[in-house]
């Protein structure tokens, strides 16, 4: 079957194709940089991270956009009370970012694009709209109209007609019982970052950010939009009515959105305690990729509960995949191919496939992975594992970590050399014959310490560094 996600816009499933050839036009909303990110904003950038890497897989080329959010009101007033200018104070947060998406192996986007370089964009923008007549202004500040666009509401599916004309909400952030119009442009207050630009002074709304960096570099209609479940309303909704007005068409073909991550079935929040940074976890000792894996292994349209015991069960998967893979790598097999299990592994990859297919299925995707490692380690138990099943396997685990990046360890070891670690396993070996086993748990714990692994097979023992 083919590619398909649910889309937020119709509420239907619907296959995936892009408008042109096969390169996806995409825009994803990017983190608003007031703090670091916590685990919840990690969850949605790792779910764009597996669209991308599946669009890929599938043979579409990506021209992806995500914006930093480094102007808003939050940030403005975090700024403020630190004392700080805006890009000194967001320089800190864009930073933290980048280096969580890397450590946590997220791919770049195409184009990473900061609000605060687009401002004149935003204005002209905003001029536009004025002049099509779907602004008013008040006290220097320029609202959106939304009783001139009828469609307002189609995103979120609520009907917003009964609002009364005229009632504005300056702040970005509100819910659907605030609906009001909305502030395109802010206007200049005491002590207020603010730009000289065609409609006055000022500085934008967080809404127009989005729509305007998107058709910037990504034309009037884009393939995919996507973000957390939360940007639905008002911020898409916003974005839509923006763009809409402006163009006259559809801004965006299929929308996706993420469901949020909760803590130990609670909302995340400092006062609860329950509140992590992937700096956090690190610092507790646990390995990004275990992160990574825990926050890629739930659908995306489902709540993520994150626990500890969760996060220790995503090491262990991990665990049982690089030792079937070291497995494969080391272990020496009878010649000869078996078809049965040739048959199995086209198998595991078209149950991976279509998995993911089916609007990034990121459970089912494992369970195949999983269910093939654990028939290849019998079959290999068995004898019946051949020589020539280990390219197709190989082939078959690549492409689990073409979407999944788990198998490569992060951690840097602590300088043994190949030889070395060599030597204390022979020694090693030597003790647990000469039945010294205080001797032989001592170097394995010495080894594990340098992060190195140890694992006792008939055919001796296999090591691997973590
Ligand atoms: P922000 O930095 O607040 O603009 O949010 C960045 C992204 O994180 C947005 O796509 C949000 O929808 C998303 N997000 C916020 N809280 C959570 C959460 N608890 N779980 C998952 N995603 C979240
Ligand atoms: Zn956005």
């Amino acid at each position: 079957m083919a590619l398909r996600f649910y889309n937020t816009l119709t509420q239907r499933i619907e296959d995936f194709t892009p408008q042109q050839g096969n390169v996806v036009r995409m825009y994803t909303c990017g983190p608003t940089v007031w703090n670091y990110a916590h685990i919840g904003n990690l969850r949605t950038f790792t779910f764009v991270d597996i669209l991308r890497r599946w669009l890929r897989c599938r043979g579409y080329q990506l021209d992806h956009v995500m914006n930093i959010t480094d102007v808003d009101d939050r940030i403005i007033q975090q700024a403020m009370a630190a004392g700080k200018s805006l890009s000194e104070y967001t320089d800190v947060y864009t930073r933290a970012f980048l280096e969580d998406a890397e450590t946590l192996r997220l791919e770049r986007p195409e184009h990473l694009v900061k609000a605060t370089e687009h401002i004149q964009d935003m204005a002209e923008a905003i001029k536009r709209l004025s002049e099509k007549g779907y602004t008013y202004e008040s006290d220097g500040s320029i609202y959106f109209r939304i009783a001139n666009f009828p469609e307002y509401g189609k995103l979120s599916h609520t009907d917003f007609s009964g609002i009364r004309a005229g009632a504005r909400v300056d702040t970005d952030r509100y819910d659907k019982e605030n609906a009001r119009d909305f502030a395109l442009w802010k206007a200049p207050k005491e002590g207020e970052p603010s730009w000289q630009t065609v409609i006055g002074p000022g500085r934008p709304g967080w809404h127009i950010e989005c729509s305007v960096m998107a058709m910037k570099y990504l034309g009037e209609t884009l393939d995919i939009h996507g973000g957390g479940i939360d940007l639905t309303f008002p911020h898409h909704e916003n974005e839509i009515a923006q763009s809409e007005a402006l163009t006259g068409k559809p801004f965006a073909r299929y929308w996706l959105h993420s469901e949020h991550l909760i803590v130990e079935g609670q909302t995340m929040s400092k006062s609860l305690g329950n509140f992590f940074t992937l700096r956090d976890l690190l610092e507790r000792g646990h390995a990004p990729e275990a992160v990574r894996y825990l926050l890629a292994s739930v659908p995306y349209r489902k709540k993520l509960n994150f626990t500890m015991d969760s996060l220790r069960s995503a090491e262990t998967a991990i665990e049982r995949l690089r030792n079937f893979k070291l497995r494969l790598d080391t272990g020496s097999f009878p010649e000869g191919t078996s078809e049965a299990l040739l048959e199995r592994t086209r198998q595991a990859n078209a149950s991976f496939e279509e998995a993911l297919d089916d609007d990034l299925n990121t459970a089912e995707a494992l369970a195949a992975a999983f269910e093939f490692v654990r028939d290849a380690n019998s079959a290999m138990d068995a004898g019946q594992f051949l020589a020539g099943n280990t390219a197709p396997a190989l082939d078959f685990l690549a492409r689990f970590d073409s979407v999944f990046d788990v198998l490569r360890p992060s951690r840097k070891d602590t300088g043994l050399s190949d030889s070395e670690i060599e030597k204390l396993i022979a020694e090693r070996d030597r003790a647990r014959k000469a039945r010294q086993f205080a001797r032989s748990d001592e170097i394995r714990s010495y080894l594990l310490e340098r992060g190195v692994i140890l694992e006792d097979t008939k055919e001796g023992t296999r090591w691997r560094r973590k």
